[in-house]
């Protein structure tokens, strides 16, 4: 019989094909699932991997097997599952490994509606069914093959209609995913020009891995956004249910960003909404749903948890670091081609009263760029997800506490791990549910101030000495080997962390002598209280003014007034 325990995740299946799945386990998980669901029809998709459609078909004979109808649609993207399951009010799987590499699988699976199914959700019992022998339904399913493509587009384009919008160029990093069948379907009759970018539906993944929240996969979109002079460049991972936007300078918008975009969006068609973020966006996102009449709801981090504080707010909308996006009228589901739409709409089609000089488009209110619309919802720098190798998650958390919650204008709380927050930075400091890592992020209102506490965090977690380190973004990619690195301190008292060959070269020996005292952390920065208040501190001498434009005449918070540094 099938065994389980190694592949189940909080939110899905996840495996090396066919070691720890094969067609076996997904009969297995098909028919459990059906079991559980009590479902008498279920809808089924799968992406691109060699491996997919025969998951796919064995998922579905062992559902049929179990008594219910299965409707195969498949190629698709996960957001169109939930498209399907919310359109036909039936469960549903799909078959993805999302960005994971060419030899994984897996399985993504939701109630009617796209309700989610985890681990605390009926995953467990689907894996305690899928591991015992079931009698077959005494009646069988049957299995119909189904096109959802065009329903599917049909339906993002009437929740977001940008047909009436100025011409745009886009250019689409599809990385060999499934956004090389949806987007041109989409997109298919609207006013984009589209430039393509891996559009081959390939899952060995040959030109780069289907991850946009790693920047390396989007340096390629970000050389074509500037070599086509394209308006705007759109990333999607393996299974397309997240997207990465990139503006037309080539940079990359973070997904707090768009989130906060997003929320304006659907906060002027809804005022005094709710809108969840979780606790890791950029603390501009609840400012921006505030000055926007909204109600910002924070969570932890995890597809579930959004989902769920969703469902009890009646969110309108919600958004996630990751460029996972949700949408109250998408089954509170997420779609990553819907928060891609949301994009173009507010790029194509701005209000009066935005009227860039010399606008070039007649018959539109402003040729105004990605960049020049963003700017105001990105007023924070951030350090982007670090990750620690740490041999105690638990103790490194609680030095990092023990050393942050006694100072001055500093609150802490636990929702998800650690959160430190004073008036100008914060970070959150949590771990991982599968692996001994930490995951640091960071923000503050100044490069200086956010390099300051990611380098006095990061002191903390990581012992001086040999550190066991993975610093990519989203983490070392499953198979890959682990870098490792040391931890150096500069002369100047900054913290790097270098490779560990490169370590000995550039750097004085990081390790003290067992007799001589360890290395001070980094010289703390000015922390705002009675007698140092946000605005006094940023003239200190040493740390630079804002060293970005800001929109002119907004009033920035603690008084500093925008592009002239402190007030
Ligand atoms: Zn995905």
């Amino acid at each position: 019989m099938a065994d389980l325990a190694s592949i189940v995740k909080a939110y899905d299946i996840r495996g090396v094909v066919p070691d720890q799945l094969d067609e076996g386990v997904a009969e297995s998980v098909g028919a459990a699932f059906v079991k559980v669901t009590g479902a008498s029809t279920i809808v089924t998709l799968h992406d691109m991997r060699s491996s997919s459609e025969p998951l796919a078909d064995a998922f579905g004979r062992g559902a049929a097997a179990a008594g219910a109808d299965v409707l195969a649609g498949g190629l698709g993207s996960t957001d169109m599952l939930y498209y399907a399951s919310g359109d036909l009010g039936v469960p549903g799987a799909m078959i993805t490994a999302s960005h994971n590499p060419a030899q994984y699988n897996g399985i993504k699976l939701c109630r009617a509606g796209a309700k989610p199914v985890g681990i605390e959700t009926g995953l467990k019992d689907i894996q305690d069914l899928a591991e015992r022998p079931l009698a077959p339904a005494p009646k069988p399913g049957t299995v119909t093959r189904i096109d959802l493509l065009s329903g599917y587009a049909d339906h993002l384009r009437k929740l977001v209609d940008i047909s009436g919008i100025r011409p745009l160029k886009v250019v689409v990093d599809a990385g060999n995913g499934m956004a090389g069948l949806t987007v041109p379907k989409v997109f298919d009759g609207l006013p984009l020009t589209l430039v393509p970018l891996y559009f081959e539906l390939d899952g060995t993944f040959p030109n780069h891995e289907a991850n946009p929240i790693d920047p390396a996969n989007l340096r390629d979109l970000q050389r074509a956004v500037l070599d086509q002079h394209a308006d705007l460049g759109l990333a999607f991972d393996g299974d397309a249910d997240r997207c990465f936007v990139v503006d037309e300078r080539g940079e990359i918008v973070s997904p707090s960003v768009i989130t906060a975009l997003i929320a304006t969006r659907e906060l002027a068609h809804e005022p005094g909404a709710t809108v969840i973020h979780n606790l890791i966006t950029s603390r501009a996102v609840p400012e921006i749903i505030l000055e926007h009449g909204g109600v910002p709801v924070r969570t932890r981090v995890g597809h579930s948890f959004i989902k769920a504080k969703m469902a009890e707010y009646g969110a309108v909308f919600g958004g996630e670091h990751s460029g996972h996006f949700y949408f109250r009228d998408f089954w509170f589901a997420d779609s990553g081609m819907l928060a891609a739409l949301h994009v173009l709409a507010a790029l194509g089609s701005q209000t009066p009263g935005s009227q860039t000089p010399g606008s070039q488009t007649p018959g539109f209110q402003s040729d105004e760029t990605l960049s020049q619309l963003l700017a105001e919802f990105s007023r924070y720098f951030a350090t982007g997800e670090i990750n620690s190798e740490v041999a105690d998650q638990a103790a490194a958390t609680a030095l990092v506490k023990a050393a942050f919650a006694s100072r001055p204008g500093v609150s802490t709380d636990e929702l998800d791990g650690l959160t430190v927050s004073a008036a100008t930075w914060w970070f959150n400091l949590r771990p991982s549910n599968t692996e001994p890592l930490l995951r640091l992020n960071a923000e503050a209102e100044t490069q200086a101030t956010m390099a300051a506490v990611r380098d006095e965090v990061l002191g903390l977690v990581r012992e001086p000495g040999i550190v066991r380190s993975c610093a990519s973004p989203g983490g070392r990619p499953p198979g890959t080997p682990r870098r490792r690195n040391i931890l150096c301190r500069s002369t100047a008292g900054s913290w790097t962390s270098w490779p560990a060959r490169n370590a000995t070269r550039r750097c004085a020996p990081t390790r003290p002598p067992a007799s001589s005292s360890a290395p001070a952390p980094p010289a703390p920065w000015p922390t705002p209280s009675a007698t140092t208040s946000p605005s006094s501190w940023l003239k200190r001498p040493g740390v630079p003014a804002r060293p970005r434009e800001r929109q002119p005449g907004r009033l920035e918070r603690g008084g500093v007034r925008p592009g002239g540094g402190p007030a």
